[in-house]
């Protein structure tokens, strides 16, 4: 008998308030990682779609009502936006585990947070003020504006979609400006539902919002370098992200970039063990590894680094895999199979190094997690800092342990790699912690905590993990410019012929 192939679902893509196939016609399939499955078609958007939405956007953020809008009235949009979020957070939930292979109580807890970026930053919109500047020249009343950047154009990953469109789009739309979304080739369907049900629901004028599905040399270029972008907000790996940076320089644009990271997660020997070790299989294992804050390097002072071994393994071994749908599963697929290959390569690159493997250190058998795509979780101890496991990001269940010898030990080893995006501390000691938040280069220090983000708190990278903030009352810069406006009172406007530089005598 003939195999009927399975019914995929198939979706549209946004532009100018209507729903629209691309101008290509053609379709790409997304799978459920789990199950390696095809469950949904997206529409192949290419530079003629983009160029469709981002006209869009322009006209929205030129003309029409949005620009119009009191900053009251667009909070109050951002406001009925959470509300919506909440009454639709169980079923978006289900269907980033199915485009990600996410755990459902993780990405549940993150749906239900969801709204409050869109609460705050709508509180924030009608509190966005210039100032009036006590300039040195007589007779002149000068003041700033702060304005809308424009069309943002945002480029999304695969790991956290709709988490990481709030980080952007409720801090834009608040400013007012209106935005273009493309999100990752593999998790596009949560975006384009949160479109219908919320986006759509809000009453959004048109061209405020506009999606385009595809892939990223194909869609995301043209979207980076699009003649009506003013600013880029970009989600994703280094390597993409310094593509994404050079690109929107020839065209000057605006430019933040949240990227990859090799965090440093410390435990010191006057730590409560319990939560370090806690601490350190969340910073690794929670979403299987798949996160740009993974703790990835764990140092452990060499006074009980034997100890902490074994407990950490202790619990590392209780790690459920399963199916990410299930609410006991503690440990998921890898999303895409090019970042399955991947976290093996490093893997094998690890044990060529001489790194030690004490648990795991290859493919999960999927009778154990009962689908495809599942990876181990993996500890290598007796990592040096200068080997490719401790100094690249892996993306995946694999922690690397280095030992240390005191705190300026502790200090160089967690300084010494390209990235500065997360940090653990786990000490008793307030002076030890606030030396160490101090003197790690990076964005986030966690103190006896890990993992932890928030609306209200800013969220970004030093060196090679980013630039600009996301989150807190700082993000709101990223979508904004400032405008001087001078107004002369004079009697007379002086000699033409020379600029008003100094104050006359
Ligand atoms: P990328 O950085 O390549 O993808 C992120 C986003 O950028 C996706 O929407 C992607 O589209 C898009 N994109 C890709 N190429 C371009 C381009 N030339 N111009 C504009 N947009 C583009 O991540 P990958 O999925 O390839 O993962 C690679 C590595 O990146 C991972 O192994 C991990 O180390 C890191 N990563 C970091 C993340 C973070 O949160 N900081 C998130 C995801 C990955 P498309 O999906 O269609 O390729």
């Amino acid at each position: 008998m003939q195999d009927v192939p399975k019914k995929l679902k198939q979706y549209q893509t946004y532009i100018d308030g209507q729903w629209v196939d691309a101008q290509s016609g053609k379709s790409f399939q997304s799978s459920d990682p789990y199950t390696g499955e095809p469950w949904a078609l997206i529409p192949e958007c290419d530079a003629r779609d983009v160029d469709r939405a981002c006209e869009a956007a322009w006209r929205a953020f030129d003309s029409g009502p949005w620009p119009s809008m009191t900053q009251t009235a667009r909070g109050k949009v951002l406001r009925k936006i959470a509300g919506l979020i909440e009454k639709h957070a169980d079923h978006l939930a289900r269907i980033e585990v199915q485009d990600n292979g996410k755990l459902i109580s993780e990405m549940s807890a993150q749906l239900k947070y969801l709204p409050e970026w869109y609460y705050y930053y709508g509180g924030l919109a009608d509190k966005i003020t210039g100032t009036v500047v006590p300039v040195d020249k007589p007779d002149t009343f000068t003041y700033t504006l702060r304005e809308p950047v424009g069309v943002c154009g945002m480029i999304i990953p695969w790991n956290s979609p709709l988490l990481l469109v709030g980080w952007k789009l409720a801090p834009a739309l608040a400013a007012g400006c209106t935005v273009v979304i493309k999100p990752s080739e593999f998790t596009s369907a949560s975006l384009l539902e949160f479109v219908k049900l919320v986006i759509e629901e809000a009453g959004l004028p048109k061209g405020v919002v506009n999606v385009v599905t595809g892939y990223g040399a194909v869609t995301g270029e043209p979207l980076v370098t699009h003649p009506k972008v003013a600013k880029v907000a970009f989600t994703g790996g280094s390597v993409t992200g310094a593509r994404v940076a050079s690109l929107a320089a020839q065209t000057f644009k605006k430019v933040s970039l949240e990227l990859g990271g090799k965090s440093p997660n410390i435990v010191f020997d006057d730590c409560v063990m319990e939560d370090a070790v806690n601490g350190a299989i969340s910073g690794i294992f929670a979403a299987t590894g798949q996160t740009c804050v993974a703790g990835s390097r764990l140092l452990v002072q060499e006074s009980i680094h034997d100890r902490f071994v074994e407990k950490l393994l202790a619990t590392a071994r209780t790690a459920k895999l399963g199916n990410p749908m299930s609410f006991d599963t503690q440990v998921g697929p890898v999303t895409t199979p090019a970042q399955y290959q991947k976290i093996l390569s490093y893997i094998d690159i690890a044990k060529g190094e001489g790194a030690k493997c004490v648990l795991g250190g290859g493919p999960a058998d999927s009778s154990v997690g009962g689908g495809k795509y599942f990876v181990q979780p993996t500890i290598f101890t007796g990592v040096e800092n200068k080997m490719r496991i401790a100094q690249e990001e892996v993306f995946g269940p694999v922690l690397s342990v280095i030992k240390f010898k005191d705190e300026e030990d502790a200090i160089r080893i967690a300084n010494d790699v390209i990235y500065g995006l997360g940090s653990g501390v786990w000490t008793q000691s307030v002076k030890r912690a606030t030396v160490m938040a101090r003197r790690i280069r990076a964005g986030t220090v966690w103190v006896n905590t890990y993992r932890a983000v928030s609306f209200t708190m800013p969220f970004g990278g030093y060196k090679s993990s980013g630039l600009g903030r996301e989150n807190g009352q700082e993000a709101i810069n990223e979508y904004l410019q400032t405008k001087s406006v001078w107004i002369s009172t004079a009697a007379n406007s002086g000699n033409p012929f020379i600029m008003k530089v100094a104050a006359p005598q």
